[in-house]
Protein backbone atom coordinates (compact mmCIF):
# COMPACT_ATOMS: atom_id res chain seq x y z
CA UNK A 1 0.00 0.00 0.00
CA UNK A 2 0.86 3.80 -0.80
CA UNK A 3 1.70 6.20 2.45
CA UNK A 4 -1.40 7.90 1.43
CA UNK A 5 -3.43 4.66 1.45
CA UNK A 6 -2.35 3.18 4.47
CA UNK A 7 -3.08 6.48 6.21
CA UNK A 8 -6.63 6.23 4.87
CA UNK A 9 -7.39 2.61 5.58
CA UNK A 10 -6.09 4.03 9.38
CA UNK A 11 -8.28 6.55 9.92
CA UNK A 12 -11.24 4.20 8.99
CA UNK A 13 -10.28 1.85 11.36
CA UNK A 14 -9.92 4.43 13.89
CA UNK A 15 -13.48 5.58 13.05
CA UNK A 16 -14.28 1.69 13.37
CA UNK A 17 -13.37 1.72 16.79
CA UNK A 18 -14.35 4.40 18.06
CA UNK A 19 -17.94 2.80 16.81
CA UNK A 20 -17.39 -0.66 18.04
CA UNK A 21 -16.53 1.06 21.67
CA UNK A 22 -17.44 4.42 22.33
CA UNK A 23 -17.10 4.09 25.97
CA UNK A 24 -12.90 4.31 25.52
CA UNK A 25 -13.22 6.60 22.51
CA UNK A 26 -10.88 9.60 23.31
CA UNK A 27 -10.27 13.17 21.19
CA UNK A 28 -6.89 11.82 20.79
CA UNK A 29 -7.51 8.94 18.78
CA UNK A 30 -7.10 10.90 15.69
CA UNK A 31 -3.53 12.14 16.57
CA UNK A 32 -2.21 8.49 16.67
CA UNK A 33 0.01 7.24 13.86
CA UNK A 34 0.54 4.10 12.26
CA UNK A 35 4.23 2.89 13.15
CA UNK A 36 4.19 0.20 10.91
CA UNK A 37 1.26 -2.15 8.94
CA UNK A 38 2.63 -4.76 7.40
CA UNK A 39 1.23 -8.65 6.98
CA UNK A 40 -0.99 -9.67 9.43
CA UNK A 41 -0.28 -6.98 12.01
CA UNK A 42 -0.62 -3.27 12.55
CA UNK A 43 1.15 -1.72 15.09
CA UNK A 44 -0.20 1.99 16.47
CA UNK A 45 2.12 4.53 17.34
CA UNK A 46 1.46 6.47 20.61
CA UNK A 47 2.98 9.63 22.17
CA UNK A 48 3.99 7.86 25.86
CA UNK A 49 3.52 4.95 27.20
CA UNK A 50 0.08 5.99 29.96
CA UNK A 51 -1.30 5.95 25.98
CA UNK A 52 -0.07 2.61 25.08
CA UNK A 53 -0.88 0.98 28.45
CA UNK A 54 -4.19 2.42 27.82
CA UNK A 55 -5.17 1.31 24.73
CA UNK A 56 -3.47 -2.13 25.52
CA UNK A 57 -5.74 -2.86 28.34
CA UNK A 58 -8.93 -1.52 26.90
CA UNK A 59 -8.91 -1.01 23.20
CA UNK A 60 -6.98 -4.09 21.73
CA UNK A 61 -10.01 -5.75 21.07
CA UNK A 62 -12.49 -3.46 18.96
CA UNK A 63 -9.35 -1.61 17.24
CA UNK A 64 -8.64 -5.74 16.29
CA UNK A 65 -12.10 -6.00 15.39
CA UNK A 66 -12.03 -2.56 13.66
CA UNK A 67 -8.96 -3.74 11.07
CA UNK A 68 -10.70 -6.94 10.12
CA UNK A 69 -14.15 -5.04 9.22
CA UNK A 70 -12.43 -2.33 7.24
CA UNK A 71 -9.47 -4.41 5.55
CA UNK A 72 -11.69 -8.14 5.18
CA UNK A 73 -8.60 -9.82 6.84
CA UNK A 74 -7.65 -10.90 10.21
CA UNK A 75 -4.95 -8.47 11.43
CA UNK A 76 -2.91 -8.66 15.25
CA UNK A 77 -3.09 -5.21 16.53
CA UNK A 78 -0.45 -3.68 18.76
CA UNK A 79 0.73 -0.32 20.68
CA UNK A 80 4.12 0.98 20.69
CA UNK A 81 5.63 4.48 22.12
CA UNK A 82 6.24 6.28 18.86
CA UNK A 83 10.17 6.62 19.04
CA UNK A 84 10.18 9.33 16.82
CA UNK A 85 8.47 11.70 19.04
CA UNK A 86 10.56 14.21 21.51
CA UNK A 87 8.18 14.07 24.47
CA UNK A 88 9.38 12.74 27.29
CA UNK A 89 8.10 9.83 29.06
CA UNK A 90 5.29 9.93 31.38
CA UNK A 91 5.75 9.08 35.19
CA UNK A 92 3.78 5.36 34.13
CA UNK A 93 6.73 3.67 32.62
CA UNK A 94 9.04 4.81 35.79
CA UNK A 95 6.75 3.77 38.31
CA UNK A 96 6.34 0.17 39.49
CA UNK A 97 2.99 -0.51 40.47
CA UNK A 98 -0.21 -0.11 38.71
CA UNK A 99 -0.15 2.13 35.71
CA UNK A 100 -1.44 5.60 35.74
CA UNK A 101 -4.36 6.22 34.05
CA UNK A 102 -3.66 9.00 31.39
CA UNK A 103 -7.20 10.71 31.56
CA UNK A 104 -6.37 11.54 35.49
CA UNK A 105 -4.73 14.78 35.07
CA UNK A 106 -5.39 18.33 36.89
CA UNK A 107 -6.56 19.44 33.74
CA UNK A 108 -9.11 16.69 33.05
CA UNK A 109 -10.44 17.55 36.72
CA UNK A 110 -12.99 19.68 36.93
CA UNK A 111 -12.89 22.10 40.27
CA UNK A 112 -16.21 22.88 42.29
CA UNK A 113 -17.47 23.81 45.89
CA UNK A 114 -17.47 19.90 46.42
CA UNK A 115 -13.70 19.45 45.90
CA UNK A 116 -12.50 22.72 45.90
CA UNK A 117 -10.06 21.61 48.87
CA UNK A 118 -8.92 18.47 47.73
CA UNK A 119 -8.12 19.61 44.63
CA UNK A 120 -5.95 22.67 45.55
CA UNK A 121 -4.33 20.82 48.18
CA UNK A 122 -3.20 17.73 45.82
CA UNK A 123 -2.02 20.42 43.51
CA UNK A 124 0.25 22.24 46.10
CA UNK A 125 2.01 19.11 47.34
CA UNK A 126 2.55 18.21 43.51
CA UNK A 127 4.32 21.92 43.75
CA UNK A 128 7.03 20.86 46.21
CA UNK A 129 6.90 17.40 47.51
CA UNK A 130 7.29 17.72 51.46
CA UNK A 131 6.63 21.43 51.55
CA UNK A 132 3.15 21.90 52.10
CA UNK A 133 0.52 19.27 53.50
CA UNK A 134 2.01 16.23 55.11
CA UNK A 135 0.80 13.92 54.74
CA UNK A 136 -2.46 14.45 52.99
CA UNK A 137 -5.28 12.80 53.43
CA UNK A 138 -8.55 12.88 50.56
CA UNK A 139 -11.25 11.17 51.37
CA UNK A 140 -14.78 10.55 50.17
CA UNK A 141 -17.30 8.43 48.97
CA UNK A 142 -16.40 5.80 46.17
CA UNK A 143 -16.60 7.29 42.55
CA UNK A 144 -16.32 11.04 43.24
CA UNK A 145 -12.52 11.34 42.57
CA UNK A 146 -10.23 10.08 44.73
CA UNK A 147 -7.73 8.15 42.38
CA UNK A 148 -8.31 10.41 39.58
CA UNK A 149 -6.70 13.37 41.93
CA UNK A 150 -4.04 10.92 43.46
CA UNK A 151 -3.15 9.85 39.53
CA UNK A 152 -2.98 13.64 38.77
CA UNK A 153 -0.51 14.49 41.56
CA UNK A 154 1.95 11.17 40.16
CA UNK A 155 1.64 12.79 36.27
CA UNK A 156 2.23 16.84 37.88
CA UNK A 157 4.80 15.64 40.33
CA UNK A 158 6.82 13.57 37.77
CA UNK A 159 7.04 17.02 35.43
CA UNK A 160 7.59 19.36 37.60
CA UNK A 161 10.75 17.34 39.88
CA UNK A 162 13.72 16.01 38.52
CA UNK A 163 14.24 12.28 39.06
CA UNK A 164 11.81 12.21 42.24
CA UNK A 165 11.36 8.70 42.97
CA UNK A 166 7.23 8.36 43.20
CA UNK A 167 5.59 5.14 44.51
CA UNK A 168 1.78 5.19 43.80
CA UNK A 169 -0.35 1.78 44.56
CA UNK A 170 -3.42 0.54 46.15
CA UNK A 171 -3.53 -0.40 49.60
CA UNK A 172 -4.26 -3.50 48.37
CA UNK A 173 -1.25 -4.11 46.42
CA UNK A 174 0.75 -2.61 49.71
CA UNK A 175 -0.63 -5.57 51.74
CA UNK A 176 -0.12 -8.06 49.01
CA UNK A 177 3.57 -7.26 48.75
CA UNK A 178 4.11 -6.88 52.35
CA UNK A 179 3.13 -10.54 52.10
CA UNK A 180 4.71 -11.83 49.28
CA UNK A 181 7.96 -10.00 50.77
CA UNK A 182 6.99 -12.07 54.05
CA UNK A 183 6.50 -15.55 52.36
CA UNK A 184 10.00 -15.13 50.26
CA UNK A 185 11.93 -14.05 53.09
CA UNK A 186 12.76 -10.83 51.69
CA UNK A 187 11.34 -8.27 54.02
CA UNK A 188 14.66 -5.76 53.43
CA UNK A 189 14.06 -5.54 50.48
CA UNK A 190 10.45 -4.57 50.63
CA UNK A 191 10.90 -1.96 53.44
CA UNK A 192 14.36 -0.33 51.43
CA UNK A 193 11.55 -0.20 48.17
CA UNK A 194 9.14 1.86 49.92
CA UNK A 195 11.46 3.64 52.80
CA UNK A 196 13.55 5.74 49.90
CA UNK A 197 10.88 6.75 47.92
CA UNK A 198 10.01 10.61 47.68
CA UNK A 199 6.87 10.11 47.59
CA UNK A 200 4.65 7.30 48.52
CA UNK A 201 1.24 7.77 47.53
CA UNK A 202 -1.55 4.77 48.21
CA UNK A 203 -4.84 4.80 47.26
CA UNK A 204 -7.70 3.40 49.71
CA UNK A 205 -5.49 2.92 52.71
CA UNK A 206 -9.10 2.01 54.24
CA UNK A 207 -8.09 -1.53 52.89
CA UNK A 208 -5.57 -1.49 56.09
CA UNK A 209 -8.27 -2.29 58.67
CA UNK A 210 -7.89 -5.38 60.34
CA UNK A 211 -5.04 -6.21 58.88
CA UNK A 212 -2.31 -5.88 62.43
CA UNK A 213 0.88 -6.62 60.41
CA UNK A 214 0.43 -4.23 57.72
CA UNK A 215 -0.80 -1.70 59.86
CA UNK A 216 2.92 -2.48 62.25
CA UNK A 217 4.59 -1.98 58.54
CA UNK A 218 3.02 0.87 57.19
CA UNK A 219 3.51 2.51 60.65
CA UNK A 220 7.49 2.20 60.08
CA UNK A 221 7.09 3.15 56.58
CA UNK A 222 5.39 6.41 57.42
CA UNK A 223 7.92 6.73 59.75
CA UNK A 224 10.96 6.07 58.15
CA UNK A 225 9.61 8.92 55.66
CA UNK A 226 7.97 11.49 57.50
CA UNK A 227 11.18 11.97 59.22
CA UNK A 228 13.02 12.18 55.71
CA UNK A 229 10.88 14.85 54.84
CA UNK A 230 9.17 12.40 52.14
CA UNK A 231 5.66 13.30 50.63
CA UNK A 232 2.86 11.24 51.68
CA UNK A 233 -0.47 10.96 50.23
CA UNK A 234 -3.37 8.50 51.23
CA UNK A 235 -7.13 8.02 50.20
CA UNK A 236 -9.81 6.90 52.07
CA UNK A 237 -13.92 6.05 51.90
CA UNK A 238 -14.00 7.82 54.97
CA UNK A 239 -12.00 10.45 57.61
CA UNK A 240 -8.97 8.59 59.52
CA UNK A 241 -10.79 8.43 62.74
CA UNK A 242 -13.79 6.70 60.98
CA UNK A 243 -12.39 3.69 59.29
CA UNK A 244 -12.86 1.39 61.44
CA UNK A 245 -10.10 -0.64 63.48
CA UNK A 246 -7.14 1.77 62.33
CA UNK A 247 -4.80 1.71 65.32
CA UNK A 248 -4.71 5.17 66.95
CA UNK A 249 -1.13 5.27 66.31
CA UNK A 250 -1.82 5.67 62.62
CA UNK A 251 -5.04 7.55 62.84
CA UNK A 252 -2.87 10.51 64.99
CA UNK A 253 -0.50 10.22 62.25
CA UNK A 254 -3.04 10.51 59.43
CA UNK A 255 -4.12 13.59 60.69
CA UNK A 256 -0.76 15.52 61.38
CA UNK A 257 -0.83 17.03 57.91
CA UNK A 258 -3.77 17.93 55.66
CA UNK A 259 -7.64 16.60 55.76
CA UNK A 260 -9.59 17.08 52.96
CA UNK A 261 -13.08 15.78 52.18
CA UNK A 262 -14.88 15.40 48.56
CA UNK A 263 -18.78 15.66 48.70
CA UNK A 264 -20.94 14.58 45.91
CA UNK A 265 -20.64 17.31 43.59
CA UNK A 266 -23.43 20.12 42.79
CA UNK A 267 -25.57 20.24 39.84
CA UNK A 268 -23.74 22.96 38.27
CA UNK A 269 -20.31 20.42 38.69
CA UNK A 270 -22.01 17.70 37.25
CA UNK A 271 -23.11 19.49 34.02
CA UNK A 272 -19.69 20.36 33.55
CA UNK A 273 -18.27 17.32 34.53
CA UNK A 274 -20.41 15.37 31.11
CA UNK A 275 -19.33 18.79 29.21
CA UNK A 276 -15.90 18.12 29.94
CA UNK A 277 -15.96 14.02 29.41
CA UNK A 278 -17.81 14.54 26.43
CA UNK A 279 -15.12 16.32 25.03
CA UNK A 280 -12.56 14.19 25.71
CA UNK A 281 -13.80 11.74 23.67
CA UNK A 282 -14.56 13.98 20.83
CA UNK A 283 -18.07 14.64 21.23
CA UNK A 284 -20.50 17.35 20.78
CA UNK A 285 -23.45 17.54 22.61
CA UNK A 286 -25.63 20.92 23.29
CA UNK A 287 -26.05 22.01 26.99
CA UNK A 288 -29.36 21.12 27.35
CA UNK A 289 -28.58 17.00 27.03
CA UNK A 290 -25.19 17.85 29.47
CA UNK A 291 -27.97 19.07 31.99
CA UNK A 292 -30.32 16.47 31.22
CA UNK A 293 -27.74 14.03 32.55
CA UNK A 294 -26.70 15.96 35.26
CA UNK A 295 -30.10 15.75 36.93
CA UNK A 296 -30.50 12.39 36.01
CA UNK A 297 -27.54 11.12 37.89
CA UNK A 298 -26.50 12.93 41.04
CA UNK A 299 -24.37 10.84 43.55
CA UNK A 300 -21.50 9.20 41.70
CA UNK A 301 -19.58 10.93 39.04
CA UNK A 302 -17.85 7.25 37.93
CA UNK A 303 -22.28 6.60 37.52
CA UNK A 304 -22.29 9.83 35.69
CA UNK A 305 -19.65 9.14 33.18
CA UNK A 306 -21.71 6.01 33.03
CA UNK A 307 -24.55 8.00 31.23
CA UNK A 308 -22.79 9.35 29.16
CA UNK A 309 -21.12 6.24 27.38
CA UNK A 310 -25.03 4.77 27.50
CA UNK A 311 -26.07 7.76 25.53
CA UNK A 312 -22.98 7.80 23.48
CA UNK A 313 -23.55 3.80 22.90
CA UNK A 314 -27.07 4.31 21.53
CA UNK A 315 -26.11 6.78 19.15
CA UNK A 316 -23.24 5.14 17.43
CA UNK A 317 -25.20 2.22 17.33
CA UNK A 318 -27.95 3.34 15.80
CA UNK A 319 -26.18 6.09 13.54
CA UNK A 320 -28.16 9.11 14.85
CA UNK A 321 -27.48 12.17 16.50
CA UNK A 322 -27.75 12.66 19.91
CA UNK A 323 -30.63 14.44 20.50
CA UNK A 324 -32.64 15.03 23.84
CA UNK A 325 -34.90 12.35 22.98
CA UNK A 326 -32.26 9.97 22.31
CA UNK A 327 -30.39 10.37 26.00
CA UNK A 328 -33.79 10.30 27.28
CA UNK A 329 -34.64 7.23 25.65
CA UNK A 330 -31.28 5.79 26.03
CA UNK A 331 -30.99 6.64 29.64
CA UNK A 332 -34.62 5.31 30.30
CA UNK A 333 -33.45 1.94 29.38
CA UNK A 334 -30.39 2.24 31.49
CA UNK A 335 -31.89 2.16 34.32
CA UNK A 336 -33.79 -0.47 34.03
CA UNK A 337 -30.64 -2.68 32.94
CA UNK A 338 -29.28 -1.50 36.19
CA UNK A 339 -32.10 -2.86 38.01
CA UNK A 340 -31.49 -5.98 36.69
CA UNK A 341 -29.55 -8.03 39.50
CA UNK A 342 -26.67 -9.85 38.11
CA UNK A 343 -26.39 -13.17 40.07
CA UNK A 344 -23.48 -15.14 40.63
CA UNK A 345 -24.83 -18.06 37.72
CA UNK A 346 -24.45 -15.51 35.27
CA UNK A 347 -21.15 -14.77 36.18
CA UNK A 348 -20.31 -18.86 35.94
CA UNK A 349 -22.29 -18.80 32.85
CA UNK A 350 -20.27 -16.35 30.84
CA UNK A 351 -16.85 -17.54 32.52
CA UNK A 352 -17.36 -21.14 31.59
CA UNK A 353 -18.52 -20.53 27.85
CA UNK A 354 -15.50 -18.03 27.43
CA UNK A 355 -12.85 -20.77 28.78
CA UNK A 356 -15.02 -23.59 27.84
CA UNK A 357 -15.00 -25.10 30.93
CA UNK A 358 -18.13 -27.16 32.87
CA UNK A 359 -19.58 -25.90 35.82
CA UNK A 360 -18.60 -29.52 37.93
CA UNK A 361 -14.98 -28.62 36.91
CA UNK A 362 -14.75 -25.27 38.74
CA UNK A 363 -16.38 -26.95 41.65
CA UNK A 364 -14.32 -29.71 41.62
CA UNK A 365 -11.08 -30.09 43.53
CA UNK A 366 -9.14 -30.05 40.24
CA UNK A 367 -6.30 -27.68 40.06
CA UNK A 368 -5.05 -27.61 36.93
CA UNK A 369 -3.99 -24.22 35.03
CA UNK A 370 -7.30 -24.63 33.00
CA UNK A 371 -9.92 -24.69 35.94
CA UNK A 372 -8.16 -22.80 38.58
CA UNK A 373 -8.09 -19.82 36.40
CA UNK A 374 -11.58 -19.52 35.30
CA UNK A 375 -12.60 -20.45 39.17
CA UNK A 376 -10.24 -17.43 40.11
CA UNK A 377 -12.37 -14.96 37.85
CA UNK A 378 -15.37 -15.97 38.66
CA UNK A 379 -14.45 -15.43 42.54
CA UNK A 380 -13.19 -11.87 41.03
CA UNK A 381 -15.95 -10.64 39.35
CA UNK A 382 -18.38 -12.23 41.77
CA UNK A 383 -16.76 -10.06 44.31
CA UNK A 384 -16.77 -6.88 42.17
CA UNK A 385 -20.13 -7.03 40.80
CA UNK A 386 -22.18 -8.69 43.15
CA UNK A 387 -22.74 -8.01 47.27
CA UNK A 388 -22.12 -11.83 48.30
CA UNK A 389 -19.91 -11.94 50.94
CA UNK A 390 -16.50 -13.97 50.50
CA UNK A 391 -18.43 -17.19 51.77
CA UNK A 392 -21.05 -17.21 49.98
CA UNK A 393 -19.18 -16.92 46.81
CA UNK A 394 -16.95 -20.03 48.05
CA UNK A 395 -19.91 -21.44 48.64
CA UNK A 396 -21.20 -21.44 44.66
CA UNK A 397 -18.26 -22.71 43.82
CA UNK A 398 -17.56 -26.21 45.14
CA UNK A 399 -17.49 -24.92 49.23
CA UNK A 400 -14.35 -23.14 48.87
CA UNK A 401 -13.78 -21.15 52.40
CA UNK A 402 -13.37 -17.79 52.70
CA UNK A 403 -9.51 -16.79 52.26
CA UNK A 404 -9.12 -18.75 49.31
CA UNK A 405 -12.09 -16.58 47.50
CA UNK A 406 -9.61 -13.61 48.85
CA UNK A 407 -6.63 -15.39 48.06
CA UNK A 408 -8.17 -15.56 44.20
CA UNK A 409 -9.63 -11.72 44.18
CA UNK A 410 -6.03 -10.50 45.14
CA UNK A 411 -4.80 -12.58 42.37
CA UNK A 412 -6.40 -11.82 39.55
CA UNK A 413 -6.60 -7.89 40.97
CA UNK A 414 -2.73 -8.13 40.80
CA UNK A 415 -2.66 -9.90 37.24
CA UNK A 416 -5.26 -7.29 35.97
CA UNK A 417 -2.84 -3.94 37.47
CA UNK A 418 0.68 -5.66 35.34
CA UNK A 419 -1.27 -7.47 32.59
CA UNK A 420 -2.59 -5.34 30.09
CA UNK A 421 -4.27 -8.53 28.24
CA UNK A 422 -5.74 -9.82 31.95
CA UNK A 423 -7.32 -6.29 32.38
CA UNK A 424 -9.02 -6.47 28.45
CA UNK A 425 -9.97 -9.59 29.46
CA UNK A 426 -11.92 -9.04 32.58
CA UNK A 427 -13.28 -5.88 31.03
CA UNK A 428 -14.90 -8.21 28.02
CA UNK A 429 -16.61 -10.44 30.15
CA UNK A 430 -18.05 -8.10 32.54
CA UNK A 431 -19.34 -6.38 30.30
CA UNK A 432 -20.81 -9.96 28.21
CA UNK A 433 -22.08 -9.99 31.86
CA UNK A 434 -23.83 -6.45 32.85
CA UNK A 435 -24.95 -6.19 29.15
CA UNK A 436 -25.92 -9.54 27.92
CA UNK A 437 -28.07 -8.47 24.87
CA UNK A 438 -25.17 -7.02 22.79
CA UNK A 439 -22.96 -10.26 22.85
P1 LIG B 1 -12.88 7.30 43.58
O1 LIG B 1 -11.43 6.93 43.56
O2 LIG B 1 -13.17 8.41 44.53
O3 LIG B 1 -13.80 6.15 43.76
P2 LIG B 1 -12.38 7.99 40.83
O4 LIG B 1 -11.23 8.89 40.99
O5 LIG B 1 -12.13 6.63 40.34
O6 LIG B 1 -13.25 7.91 42.17
O7 LIG B 1 -13.43 8.73 39.88
C1 LIG B 1 -14.47 8.05 39.18
C2 LIG B 1 -14.63 8.67 37.80
O8 LIG B 1 -15.13 9.98 37.93
C3 LIG B 1 -13.31 8.78 37.07
O9 LIG B 1 -13.52 8.45 35.72
C4 LIG B 1 -12.92 10.23 37.21
O10 LIG B 1 -12.21 10.71 36.08
C5 LIG B 1 -14.27 10.90 37.28
N1 LIG B 1 -14.22 12.14 38.09
C6 LIG B 1 -14.36 12.24 39.43
N2 LIG B 1 -14.29 13.52 39.80
C7 LIG B 1 -14.10 14.26 38.69
C8 LIG B 1 -13.95 15.66 38.42
N3 LIG B 1 -14.03 16.57 39.39
N4 LIG B 1 -13.75 16.04 37.15
C9 LIG B 1 -13.70 15.13 36.15
N5 LIG B 1 -13.85 13.80 36.34
C10 LIG B 1 -14.05 13.36 37.58
MG1 LIG C 1 -10.58 5.05 43.80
Amino acid sequence: MAVREVEDVFADIIDRAKVLDPANTREWFDSLKVARFDGGSLAVGCPDEATVQFLRANCRSSFTRAAQQVTGHLISVDFNVDTKKEKPALAADLLPGPRLHPDYTFENFVVGPSNRLAHASCFAVSQSLGNTYNPLFIYGNSGLGKTHLLHAVCFEAHTKTDGAVIQFLSCEEFVNRFIGAIETGNLPGFQSQFRTVDMLVIDDIQFLREREHSQEEFFHTFNALYNNGKQIILSGDSPPGKIPSLEDRLISRFTWGLVAGIDPPSYETRVAIVQKKARMRGLRISDEIAEYIARKVQANIRELEGALTTVQAVATTTGRDITLELAQTALDDQIKLAARHISITDIIEVVTRHFDVRLTDLQSKKRSQSVTMPRQICMYLARSLTKHSLEEIGGHLGGRDHTTVMHACNKISLAKDADPETSALLNELTRQITNPTTT
